[in-house]
């Protein structure tokens, strides 16, 4: 269904590629697929839950550009909303330490409390953090302060999710999302705490007019968690995962590497990183190793034609704290591009190509001669 004009349109194609933030794709086309956290039952990763759970994923944030003028009030009128959301305390385990409006939240990685300082006029803290713009570069008058892009704890979004849910209820979400931000714009131009010992900063303002959207904010969310597909190949934590892949191995921290993928598309590196999620648990934040993208994880169990190129890949809720980043990300759609390519040039299916590792050679090859890295220089070099 087209949004724009409601009108159902059919596409076909010999292939399609999804690199949409949900997985939308996957979805139309009947494609298997994982959402949320798999249970510890289901992949025995030391850092998954229990139990699984489609409904826990990480919060979203419906980010938005705040800019600063010494000196002027832009106060606006106190949201309607604004005492539920000036008291709101995540319901998140182990415990966030206080209110989500402060200048501290938990510490992802020793979930420890910790407080940033937040001054606009600072190179340091909260606003340096995603400071976007700074207006002394630009001549245009376009930009009278410094303006910072707001993807905070602060306004994580943890009462519920925007993927496989009916549309009013993803509209609802969306809308409170946004009067959420509302809140949080209000606390910090009136209450947030300041170096100099008062309350406050009037001369924040929303600059929705660069996004140009309706409320102010970006127009999507940032979703850090979408559907997956179930593929011939699942990466675990077992596989990047420092400690995981200590126990594994038996080798210590200095000796220890990430999983050799014979089927290396691709490499990636960043910590796993799972941000508050819906369910309730707190951040996962864990040292992973270099890590290098099977092409199992981009091949769909059943579907034949279909490839995805982004964090739809065959992760799990764990492992997709360390793949769903941009170089990671980047990498996968560029060889998800390459395969289907190489596909169609050569005749072959990607299941076809996956049950033969001569083929798969040759795709390497490809890769390679388009300068694609498909292991990290200290990974053991193996024949390709
Ligand atoms: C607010 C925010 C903060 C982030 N912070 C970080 C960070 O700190 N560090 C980090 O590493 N990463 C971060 N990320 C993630 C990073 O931005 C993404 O990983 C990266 O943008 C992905 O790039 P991409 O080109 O693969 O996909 P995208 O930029 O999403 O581009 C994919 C494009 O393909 C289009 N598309 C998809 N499917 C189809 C189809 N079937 N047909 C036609 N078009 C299609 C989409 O509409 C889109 O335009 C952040 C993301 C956001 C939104």
């Amino acid at each position: 269904m087209d949004d724009r004009t409601g009108k159902r349109i059919i596409l076909k194609a010999p292939w399609f590629i999804d690199a949409t933030e949900k997985g939308d794709l996957l979805k139309l086309g009947n494609v298997e697929y994982v959402l949320g956290a798999e249970g510890q039952n289901q992949t025995g990763e030391p850092n998954a839950p229990e139990q699984p759970d489609p409904e826990n994923v990480q919060a979203f944030n419906l980010c938005f550009l705040l800019e600063y003028i010494d000196g002027e009030n832009f106060t606006i009128e106190k949201p309607a909303n604004y005492d539920y959301w000036s008291s709101y305390t995540p319901n998140i385990s182990p415990p966030w330490p206080g209110p989500l409006f402060s200048l501290t939240y938990t510490h992802p990685m020793t979930l420890e409390p910790r407080t940033l300082p937040f001054d606009p006029l600072d190179q340091d803290g909260w606003w340096a953090y995603r400071q976007v713009i700074n207006h002394n570069n630009f001549e245009t008058g376009f930009y009278r302060g410094p303006i910072s892009c707001i993807n905070w704890p602060q306004h994580a979004y943890l009462e519920g999710k925007l993927v496989d849910e009916p549309e009013e209820v993803v509209q609802h979400h969306l809308k409170q999302a946004a009067e959420l931000n509302m809140s949080l714009i209000y606390w910090l131009q009136t209450e947030a705490p300041r170096p100099d010992g008062g309350h406050g900063w009037p001369g924040l303002r929303l600059r929705g007019d660069i996004f140009d959207t309706e409320h102010g904010m970006a127009k999507h969310a940032y979703i850090r968690e979408a559907r997956r597909i179930k593929a011939k190949f699942t990466v675990l934590e077992q596989h990047v995962g420092t400690e995981a892949r200590m126990h594994e191995t038996g080798l210590s921290e200095e000796e220890v590497r990430a999983y050799e993928f014979d089927d290396s598309v691709g490499i990636g590196a960043y910590r796993i990183d799972l941000h508050p999620s819906t369910k309730g648990n707190n951040y996962i934040d864990i040292s992973s190793l270099p890590f290098q993208i099977p092409l199992g994880s981009l091949i769909p169990q059943r579907v034949r034609n279909l490839l995805p190129a982004c964090k739809n890949i065959g992760t799990t809720h764990i492992t997709n704290g360390c793949y769903r980043l941009q170089p990671v990300e980047w990498n996968i759609g560029e060889s998800a591009g390459a395969f289907a390519a190489y596909c169609k040039n050569n005749g072959k299916e990607p299941h076809q190509v996956y049950d033969d590792m001569e083929s798969i050679r040759e795709f390497q090859q490809a890769l390679m001669d388009l300068g694609v890295r498909l292991q990290w220089p200290q990974d053991k070099v193996h024949a390709l």
